[in-house]
């Protein structure tokens, strides 16, 4: 039997995941060369209505990254709607007057163009609105091949509820829109160490596939302090069975970090926390074979890379 560190079997039931973004009918050929602004200037002019600007930021617009929407709109705008992948996508509005709006883009989201809908909204004139391209390059995710305890990925038929009542509970507060609110400091590392970033990767364990890394592990010694990433509320903190003493932070804006093995918690549900304080310490407990970080994000319900989210919303470069 092959010895494996610092791996976990699954942090999730396979099929009890929401249902993955539908896409959305393709734009007409010409548009698809526009540069966005002046698309949106087309689109509001003919609206009758000041236009709507938007610029993004993201590592790529592949399956897997978050992707961050700055949206300029008309004065008077007191409500922006977002919409994609099938959700409505909280926005809120920045000291500066812009709207801040995070689009992830799922694990599984099959490469296509898709589009973002947007409108604002507020005093006497018309909403304006913009379709927004946001076309999803393909990206191919490593697949592992492990051998291990078969006891290590077939959890017992006693457990069964417990994993499921806790799958429930976890996507739960991923459907749940955001409560928190938004803050603008940035995202730091949860611990020093290296991310070994697995994000994404099908693991077959004994030749039998199972649910996709949607995380990624930051190797760091039993006892290492944990730092949030970013600041937020505490929406959960308990010992569950997959990923042990586990800490979720709703940051705002229906972006979550779920930090997972701790050996140790130092928040409750409900705290309100700043980056880079102290939530829990490193471990092993769960469904792993050595200590390491597991940080897994969710944006409006989407899988994202946690690396992708440091690189938007991480220190200024
Ligand atoms: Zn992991």
């Amino acid at each position: 039997m092959l010895r494996v560190h610092g791996v976990h079997a699954a942090h999730e039931m396979p099929g009890v995941r929401g249902a993955l973004p539908q896409p959305i009918a393709p734009a007409p050929r010409p548009r698809a060369f526009l540069p966005a602004v002046l698309l949106a200037a087309a689109t509001a002019a003919a609206a009758g209505a000041a236009p709507i600007t938007v610029t993004t930021d993201a590592r790529s617009i592949r399956p897997g990254e978050l992707v961050v929407f700055t949206i300029g709109v008309p004065d008077g705008t007191d409500h922006v709607t977002v919409r994609a992948f099938d959700r409505d996508v909280p926005a809120t509005r920045l000291d500066n007057g812009a709207w801040r709006a995070l689009v992830g883009i799922d694990v599984g989201v099959r490469p296509r163009r898709y589009r973002v809908e947007i409108s604002a909204e507020g005093g006497d004139g018309p909403a304006a609105t913009l379709s927004y391209p946001l076309p999803v390059a393909s990206r191919t995710f490593p697949t592992r091949r492990l051998r291990v305890d078969p006891d290590f990925v077939n959890p017992p038929a006693g457990q069964l509820d417990r994993i499921l009542r806790e799958a429930k509970e976890l996507n739960g507060l991923w459907e749940r829109a955001a409560e928190a609110p938004w803050r603008t400091g940035p995202f730091v590392r949860p611990v020093p160490g290296p991310a070994n970033s697995a994000f994404g990767t099908r693991s077959i364990f004994n030749g039998e596939e199972r649910s996709r890394h949607s995380g990624g592990d930051f190797r760091a010694a039993t006892g290492t302090p944990v730092r949030a990433p970013g600041g937020g509320r505490v929406a959960l903190a308990d010992d569950l069975y997959f990923s042990g003493r586990t800490v979720v932070i709703d940051h705002g804006l229906g972006l979550f970090s779920l930090l997972a093995h701790l050996s140790e918690i130092d928040v409750t549900a409900g705290d309100v926390i700043e980056a880079g304080d102290t939530v829990g310490r490193t471990g092993a407990t769960g469904r792993v074979t050595g200590p390491h970080l597991h940080w897994a994000v969710r944006v409006n319900g989407a899988r994202v890379d946690p690396l992708s989210v440091l690189a938007v919303l991480g220190p200024a470069r």
